[in-house]
């Protein structure tokens, strides 16, 4: 058997004990992946450093600090999350227990990306624990320093049956792919995403893909420009434009570009300084590959602010493109660099038709003081997300589903919803052998009469809670009344 057969095998042996269904037991390894965190801080983030060349505070605000928030939620929550969930009842049912249990579905492969490789990574994970599942995961091998702290020291907080670390490349993965899982979790592109699909399907297994794609960003000429400028700006240059739901390109009126230039190159000197290269927070490109892919995609469109660069240091400062046109080769693929084109177009109305023709993407942004033209854009598009006036900051709550639409990816995840992703959501109806009488009217010999009482069983609509409402103030008023009869005709 191969490494990776064996730790799938290890797993599902792991997972038929029952252990990890038992809800103290992944509270258990909650607090422990918790621990790893904090005790295993420095070799996450020097990781990081060798492989992205993020700085300390950056890994931590984009890596671990988003995966304590979601530890410590999922820590507190997981008892109410396990719990039968009650559910409305109708006339058949009123007498009955009717209820939602999630369950584990079994074992579950996690495949990461490289470009937020803890967060990514760990987080399907956090939800696979908590959902009672036993998990293999699969890292980046983009990162080779995050992939190699992750199997040598991920074993030795967690159970090393269960959640078994698998690294290695292409070949590795498809070793995996090859297993049967109840579930797969996949990170990463959408060319990538279909051959995963495509491996599921063998076994007939589920699958989250959020992947990528070209998440449009729209200025509305009613704005405060320095300010949706300091944010875009933000949300493009953060781990050098390699971020999944990066404003990928900027709509807006032809009369604003110059202004909108102006005011992103003011908010690249204020968080990069004039020299970006020499800047801690600055990150690089992951390796030259994608270094040669970004540059090339420059080629046909004309630099307004930035367009440095070092091969040999995988450098490209912030970039801006000006009037770039649709058929640029920037617009033909997810940028997933620190460029960022502007689109010169007729208004809110055209850019609509224009995001519509693209595929749907992970993420869109409106900026605009104007709410119609927010719900304008929410109601006449689709994507994955929505944010206006912000980029990137719906990431961080954890009460909002993540995850992509179409191209960009399907399924959840996120606090509880990376729960529900990985658990079966079971319907349980609970009856008990008594009412027979009620039940008649289904059984042979089938008439007009039965039928007329199965009409309105099925399709008569109570209100339930009203109806409990007037008991419970039925019931008060008794009481009431008693009272007042006790204390004056009695006292
Ligand atoms: P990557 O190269 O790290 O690949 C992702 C995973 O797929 C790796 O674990 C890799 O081993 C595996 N893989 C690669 N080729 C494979 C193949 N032929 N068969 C089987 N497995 C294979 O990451 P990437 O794809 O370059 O990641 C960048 C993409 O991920 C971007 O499109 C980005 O938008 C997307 N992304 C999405 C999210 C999200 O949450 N939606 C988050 C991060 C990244």
């Amino acid at each position: 058997m191969s490494r990776e057969e064996t730790a799938v095998a290890k797993a599902r042996l792991a997972f038929e004990t029952g252990r990890s269904k038992c809800v103290d037991y992944r509270i258990h390894q909650l607090k422990n992946l918790q621990r790893f965190l904090t005790e295993c801080r420095q070799e996450i983030c020097l990781a990081i450093k060798k492989d992205l060349n993020k700085s300390e505070v950056v890994c931590e605000l984009f890596e671990t600090l988003g995966l304590e928030e979601e530890l410590g939620l999922a820590i507190h929550r997981v008892k109410d999350w396990a719990a039968p969930r009650p559910v409305e009842k109708n006339l058949m049912t009123m007498a009955d227990t009717v209820y939602v249990k999630a369950e584990p579905l079994g074992v579950v492969l996690i495949i990461g990306a490289w470009n937020y490789p803890w967060a990514v990574t760990l987080q399907p994970l956090i939800g696979a624990i908590a959902a009672g599942n036993a998990a293999v995961v699969k890292p980046s091998e983009v990162c080779v320093h995050t992939a190699k702290v992750m199997e040598d020291l991920l074993p030795l907080y967690l159970d090393k049956d269960l959640y078994p670390v698998v690294t290695g490349g292409v070949s590795e993965t498809q070793t995996l792919l090859q297993q049967k899982f109840d579930h797969i979790f996949y990170t990463g592109n959408s060319a990538v995403g279909k051959l995963i699909m495509a491996a599921a399907a063998k076994h007939l297994t589920p699958v989250t893909l959020e992947l990528g794609g070209k998440s449009p960003c729209y200025i509305d000429s009613k704005c405060n420009l320095a300010v949706a400028c300091r944010r875009v700006a933000w949300g493009k240059f953060t781990n050098c434009g390699q971020t999944c739901i990066a404003p990928d390109y900027v709509l807006c009126e032809p009369g604003m570009q110059k202004d909108i230039i102006q005011e992103i190159r003011k908010a690249i000197e204020e968080f990069y300084t004039d020299d970006p290269k020499t800047c801690p927070d600055y990150g690089r490109i992951i390796n030259q590959r994608h270094f040669k892919r970004i540059m090339n995609l420059m080629e046909d469109s004309t630099v307004a602010v930035g367009g440095d660069n070092d091969g040999d240091d995988c450098f490209i400062a912030p970039t801006v493109l000006r009037d770039v046109k649709p058929d640029a080769k920037v617009m033909q693929e997810e940028i997933f660099g620190p460029l960022l084109p502007i689109l010169p177009i007729g208004g809110l109305d055209e850019a609509i038709r224009f995001i519509n023709k693209g595929e749907k993407p992970l993420a869109l942004y409106v900026f605009s003081d104007d709410t119609k033209v927010i719900k304008k854009m929410r109601d006449e598009t689709s994507s994955g997300g929505l944010l206006a006036n912000d980029c990137l900051v719906h990431y961080s709550v954890s009460s909002l589903p993540f995850g992509g639409v179409g191209n960009s990816g399907m399924g959840c995840y996120h606090g509880k919803h990376t729960f529900d992703q990985l658990s079966h959501l079971r319907g349980c109806l609970i009856k008990r052998l008594r009412m027979e009488a009620v039940n008649k009217m289904r059984y042979p010999p089938h008439t007009e009469k039965k039928l007329g009482w199965a009409r309105f069983f099925i399709l008569k609509k109570f209100n339930f809670r009203f109806f409990g409402k007037l008991l419970l103030v039925s019931v008060l008023a008794l009481f009431f009344a008693f009272f007042i009869q006790r204390c004056f005709f009695h006292g």
